[in-house]
């Protein structure tokens, strides 16, 4: 079963192997990946969870859309958003 711990969280799972800082780093992508985001679509919180790598979907309104491997928009997006998109 999935064993929590203070300091590393949810990677306690993964018990003393492959290093603290490490399991540290692991633990900060599975938060991001968990917290609550808002639909892009909808705009409701709470409601959006992956479906794969890179794809997530919305509980409410049912859209799937193409993000990032561990959270429903990658960095880049705004960007590309601004300059590709718009010429
Ligand atoms: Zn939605």
């Amino acid at each position: 079963m999935a064993r929590r711990t203070k300091i590393v969280g949810p990677v306690g799972s993964y018990g003393p192997r492959y290093g603290v800082s490490v399991r540290k780093r692991v633990r900060d992508i599975l938060e991001r990946k968990k917290a609550p985001h808002a639909c892009p679509f909808c705009g409701r919180t709470g409601t959006v969870y992956r479906v794969a790598v890179g794809i997530w979907a919305c509980k409410k309104c049912g859209n799937v859309w193409a993000g990032a491997a561990y959270t429903p928009r990658s960095g880049i997006a705004p960007y590309f958003k601004k300059y590709i998109i718009k010429q």
